[in-house]
C-alpha cells in the first residue's frame, strides 16, 4: 500500500543494523518448555515467575468463570462494566498488600499511565529513576507536572532532585521495584528516609517484584518492612500473577481520585470475567502454596551459580532476572540463536532497550523448571560460551 515509505525506509535501516527482529511464536502453553518453531526449547525470557500461567487451580477459575459470566463484561468500569468479581478482587488485594483500597486496570502499562499522568498538577514535581520502566517515561509525558530524573539508585543525585524542588506543592518520587533489564532491588528504605526529610511521596513500581519478593510475593514493601511508609504501590497480574492486569495499592483516597481522572480506567473496557477470576486463583495460591515462591528462589540460586562458575558475567542481580553480559549486540543475538540450536530460549536485550556495550542474553528462570531443565540450560550456555569466545 502507498504512503508507507517514511517507515519502509526506517525499517530498511533496522533491517541493516540487524535489529529488525520477527515476533517469535509459541506453538504451546506458556511454561518451562515450549514448542517454538515445531521444536521443543527450554522456556528462560517469560516473566512466568511462579508457573501460574496453567496452574490447575488459576485454568479450572476461568473456565467457571467464562460458563458463569460470560467472555466479556461490554463496558469500562465506570459505566457498566463493574460485576461484583471486580469488587471483591480489589478487597481481597488491598487485604494482601495491607493498604486501604486497590484498583485494577488492564495492565500494569496502564495502570502506571493512569497514576503517574492524573495525581500531579502543574504546581507538582515528579521525580523519576532514569532505568525506571518505559510505561513510568509515558505517564510523566502525559503529566503536566515538572520532572527531574536522578541517576540510576544514585541517593546523592535524588537528595540533590529533592532539594532543588522545595518550592513545588507536592512531589512524588517513583523508583521500579525491581529493575527489569538488571535484577538489582531499589534501595526503598534509603528512599523512603529520604523522602520523609523532603515531605515527598513515594511509588514503587513492583511489576517484578509482585509474587517474587516480600511474604507470600507481597512485593518490596513488605521485603522492607515499609508497610504505611510508600505512598503508592503498583504491581503487575501479568508476570508472576501469570494473567493480565495491573494494579494501584493505596489510600481510599487514591483510589476514589483515580477512578474518577485515570484516563486508562475511565476510556477503557474492563477485565473480562476469565481474567479476574483466574488472578483470584492466582492470589490463592500465594496465599495456601507459597512453598512455590521457595522453589523459584532455590532455582535462582542453582542458575546463578552455575552460570558464575562457569566464567559468565551475570552482573549485579539480587533477583530470578539473571542477565548474562556479551557486550556487543550482534553477538549477543548470535548468541540468543545458537542457545536455541542447543534448545534453549533466551532472548538477547540490546540497545536501545540497554546502553550500548551492555547488550546481553537476560534470563528469568521459574519455580517450575526441573533440575534437569536447569543442568541442560547450563550445558548449553557452557558449549554456546565455549564456541563464541565468550568465556
Ligand atoms: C512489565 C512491566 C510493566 C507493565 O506490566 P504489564 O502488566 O505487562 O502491562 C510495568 N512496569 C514494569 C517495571 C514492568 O516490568
Amino acid at each position: 500500500m502507498k504512503g508507507f515509505t517514511h517507515l519502509e525506509q526506517e525499517i530498511q535501516e533496522w533491517k541493516a543494523k540487524g535489529t529488525f527482529r520477527p515476533l517469535t511464536e509459541i506453538e504451546s502453553s506458556q511454561g518451562a518448555r515450549v514448542v517454538i518453531n515445531g521444536k521443543e526449547v527450554i522456556q528462560l525470557s517469560a516473566n512466568n515467575y511462579l508457573g501460574l500461567t496453567t496452574h490447575p487451580r488459576l485454568k479450572s477459575a476461568a473456565l467457571e468463570a467464562v460458563e458463569k459470566y460470560g467472555a466479556g463484561t461490554g463496558s469500562v468500569r465506570t459505566i457498566a462494566g463493574t460485576f461484583s468479581m471486580h469488587e471483591e478482587y480489589e478487597q481481597r488485594l488491598a487485604k494482601f498488600k495491607h493498604t486501604e483500597a486497590a484498583l485494577v486496570f488492564q495492565s500494569g502499562f496502564t495502570a502506571n499511565v493512569g497514576v503517574v499522568a492524573s495525581v500531579l498538577g502543574e504546581n507538582d514535581v515528579v521525580i523519576s529513576d532514569e532505568l525506571n520502566h518505559a510505561s513510568i517515561i509515558d505517564g510523566i509525558r502525559l503529566t503536566k507536572a515538572k520532572r527531574r530524573i536522578y541517576r540510576h539508585s544514585d541517593l546523592v543525585d535524588l537528595e540533590k532532585a529533592l532539594q532543588e524542588t522545595q518550592e513545588a506543592r507536592v512531589r512524588l518520587v517513583i523508583t521500579d521495584g525491581v529493575f527489569s533489564m538488571d535484577g538489582d532491588i531499589a534501595l526503598l528504605p534509603e528512599i523512603v528516609e529520604l523522602a520523609e526529610k523532603y515531605d515527598a511521596l513515594v511509588m514503587v513500581d513492583d511489576a517484578h517484584a509482585s509474587g517474587v519478593l516480600g511474604a507470600n510475593g507481597r512485593g518490596t514493601v513488605d521485603h522492607f518492612g515499609l508497610h504505611g511508609r510508600v505512598h503508592i504501590q503498583v504491581g503487575t497480574l501479568s508476570k508472576a500473577i501469570g494473567v493480565l492486569g495491573g494494579y494501584v495499592a493505596g489510600p481510599q483516597v487514591l483510589k476514589d481520585y483515580l477512578i474518577h481522572r485515570a484516563r486508562p480506567f475511565l476510556f477503557s473496557t474492563s477485565h473480562p470475567p476469565a481474567v479476574t477470576a483466574a488472578c483470584e486463583a492466582a492470589l490463592d495460591v500465594l496465599l495456601q502454596e507459597p512453598e512455590v515462591i521457595d522453589r523459584l528462589w532455590e532455582n535462582a540460586r542453582f542458575l546463578k551459580n552455575g552460570l558464575s562458575q562457569l566464567g559468565f558475567d551475570i552482573g549485579e542481580s539480587q533477583t530470578p532476572i539473571t542477565p548474562v553480559m556479551i557486550g556487543d549486540d550482534a553477538l549477543t543475538m548470535q548468541f540468543s540463536d545458537e542457545l536455541f540450536h542447543e534448545g534453549v530460549y533466551a532472548q538477547g536485550i540490546v540497545f536501545p532497550t540497554v546502553a550500548k556495550g551492555k547488550a546481553r542474553i537476560r534470563t528469568i528462570v521459574s519455580a517450575i523448571h526441573t533440575q534437569e531443565d536447569l543442568e541442560l540450560a547450563l550445558q548449553s550456555f557452557a558449549s554456546v560460551g565455549k564456541k563464541l569466545g565468550v568465556i
